[in-house]
This record gives C-alpha cells, sequence and structure tokens, in this order.
C-alpha cells in the first residue's frame, strides 16, 4: 500500500522555556513547508503544532504571535510543566485525525529538519514510521555521549527492544499514532511504545548540530528519571535478578554454613567469630534493602498506573 502524494503533515514541537530559541525555528520551518508546498511534497493545510510545556517564559505568546503571522502555526499550552514525553504526547493528541503523518522534532531544531522530506519519501512508499537516527554523536559532550551509549547497552542487556541513536524524531502515519495513542500507560516511554505498534518501519539518517541558543532542558535529574522510565517500563529484568541474587546468596550461605559444621566438628580453630557473625548481617541487610527498593519501583509504578491520573490539562489552544 502506498499513501498519499501529497499529505497534510503535522510537526509537533514540545517546547519548555525556550524563547531564546523558538524565533528562529519557527523561520526555519516555516519557510521548510513554504518550500516543501511549493514543491508539491506536503498539502498546504499541513501544520507546524507548538506544545508548550509550561513555561515560565515568554513561549507561549511568542507562538501565538507566530500563529498571526501564519496560518501552519498551531498550539497548545499545557497547564504545567509535564516533561518532554507528556507534552510529545499532548501535540500527538492534538494532531490526530488532523493530518495524514506526523513528525515529532525537537524545539531546537539540533535534529536536521531537512531529513523530513526523506521520511516523507518513505512514507509515500507505504512505510508507517519512519526513524530518525542520528549519524553521529559528534555535536555532544563526552559526558552525554557516554551515558547515552552505555544506556542503549543496559537497555540491550535488560532485554528492551530499542533502537540505537533514535529519540524522538520520527515520522507516524495517522493510523500508526492511532495504535499510539491505544496505549493507555501513565510512566510513558515514547520510543519504547512505538517499538511495540510493529506496523512496515523504515529508518531516516540524519546529522545533529549543537543547541544554537538556551541551554539544555534535560536536567541530569531528568535525564535519569528519563533512563530508569525506560527501563521499568519495559522490562522485568531488575526484578528477575533480584532472584537470582538471592539464589546465588542462598546457594552461598549453605556452603559456609557447611564449612562452619566443618570446622566446629574436625578442626580445633573454632574462632568464636566475629566476622562471620557481623557481616552476613551487613551483606544480607543490604541486599534485601535493595531488593525490597527494586521491588518498591515497580509498585510505585502499579500505583502510579492504577490511580489513571490525567496526564496533562491543556490551558490554552491554538487550533
Ligand atoms: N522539553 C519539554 N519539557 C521538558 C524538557 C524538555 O518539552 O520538561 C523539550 C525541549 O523544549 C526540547 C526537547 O524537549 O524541545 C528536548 O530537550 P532539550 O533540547 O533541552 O534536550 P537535549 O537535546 O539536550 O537532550
Ligand atoms: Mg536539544
Amino acid at each position: 500500500m502506498t499513501h498519499k502524494i501529497k499529505p497534510i503533515l503535522a510537526t509537533v514541537l514540545p517546547c519548555y522555556n525556550e524563547e531564546e530559541v523558538l524565533e528562529k525555528t519557527y523561520t526555519e520551518l516555516d519557510n521548510y513547508y513554504k518550500e516543501l508546498i511549493q514543491n508539491g511534497i506536503i498539502d498546504e493545510k499541513s501544520i507546524i503544532f507548538f506544545v508548550d510545556d509550561g513555561s515560565s517564559d515568554a513561549t507561549w505568546s511568542l507562538i501565538k504571535q507566530f500563529s498571526q503571522e501564519s496560518k501552519h502555526i498551531k498550539g497548545l499550552k499545557l497547564s504545567r510543566n509535564q516533561g518532554h514525553q507528556i507534552a510529545l504526547l499532548a501535540g500527538m493528541q492534538a494532531v490526530y485525525g488532523r493530518c495524514d503523518c506526523m513528525v515529532s522534532i525537537d524545539a531546537d531544531l539540533q535534529q536536521d529538519y531537512r531529513a523530513i522530506e526523506k521520511m516523507l519519501n518513505r512514507y509515500k512508499e507505504g512505510y508507517e514510521i519512519v526513524l530518525g537516527i542520528r549519524n553521529d554523536r559528534e555535536s555532544d559532550n563526552f559526558f552525554k555521549r557516554f551515558t547515552a551509549e552505555s544506556y542503549y547497552k543496559l537497555m540491550h542487556l535488560m532485554g528492551v527492544d530499542i533502537e540505537f541513536n533514535h529519540a524522538d524524531y520520527r515520522l507516524l502515519s495517522n493510523r500508526a499514532l492511532g495504535y499510539f495513542l491505544e496505549f493507555q500507560e501513565r510512566n510513558l516511554f515514547i520510543r519504547g511504545v512505538v517499538k511495540l505498534i510493529g506496523l512496515p518501519t523504515a529508518k531516516v539518517y540524519f546529522d545533529v548540530k549543537e543547541r544554537e541558543a538556551g541551554e539544555s532542558k534535560y536536567t541530569i535529574k531528568k535525564m535519569l528519571a528519563f533512563a530508569w522510565e525506560g527501563i521499568t517500563s519495559f522490562s522485568v529484568i531488575p526484578l528477575k535478578l533480584i532472584t537470582i541474587v538471592g539464589f546465588l546468596i542462598f546457594i552461598f550461605s549453605i556452603g559456609a554454613g557447611l564449612d562452619v559444621l566443618y570446622t566446629v566438628f574436625f578442626t580445633n580453630d573454632a574462632i568464636p567469630g566475629w566476622a562471620s557473625t557481623v557481616l552476613p548481617m551487613y551483606f544480607m541487610g543490604g541486599i534485601e534493602l535493595l531488593a525490597l527498593g527494586v521491588i518498591g519501583e515497580y509498585i510505585g509504578k502499579i500505583y502510579t498506573e492504577v490511580k489513571r491520573r490525567p496526564h496533562y490539562f491543556i490551558e490554552e489552544e491554538i487550533l
């Protein structure tokens, strides 16, 4: 099955305190849209959808201003900061049914937006999902590159199927988007969920630039929370590890117990041991707390899932 030659495209950009880059992002993307429309690549009803993730700066007033200058600009403002994944979800929900396909991209346009055309080509060939894969990580500092790459390896070890060097830059057909929105989970790790959809998937390679203005909105705390979300939402291996560690310790303690009996009955150097009493206490205490902690993390997730709280509230909308 092939798709429309001239689809209505919706590009969704989550923005958190992006007043410094937004003007440039808007100008570049709006011009790019004009170019794509002129060349008959997308329909003129295509939209650029900004999601203001509860910013405290001028982000929302800029978006409103852009929407008066260009008919392609639409957007919404969340009532408070919910994080990148939820902001993206809000945008995806808003454009669903209003477009033939959607692309998500960061508001700082670090990802080369010109790859959108390549994504559209694959879409037109009939692909429902097109993943943007970054060519290299040269624009990242050592820390970001190292943590990102170790993370992919860790995810792999945990049995989670994610695409190497693919972030949230991707195209989804309206059908794939609809399937995506059927996932009701509160703890959201979008790239993992997209993998679960199936449907014909293609890849497109693109370059990453350095952020041109403003700072990264992913603080270390947000990054760690995101990484942990990815593992605990898609893998139960941490729970299995507890069982394995517990089993190994059990075997070890039987061995140690036999050794103690042997020392008591068959040798004369049974020292009333401090170490043999106190060390295992610390050891077991540590392991038990670790195990409880991991179980607690999963129970915490169950807790947030069963509450079924709304992901976000929309404060204002430009439709
Ligand atoms: N972002 C968001 N809410 C947040 C944090 C980030 O919507 O709480 C957006 C941000 O505005 C940007 C995208 O998520 O469009 C990626 O963030 P950023 O570029 O700061 O991350 P980095 O590229 O440094 O990983
Ligand atoms: Mg960025």
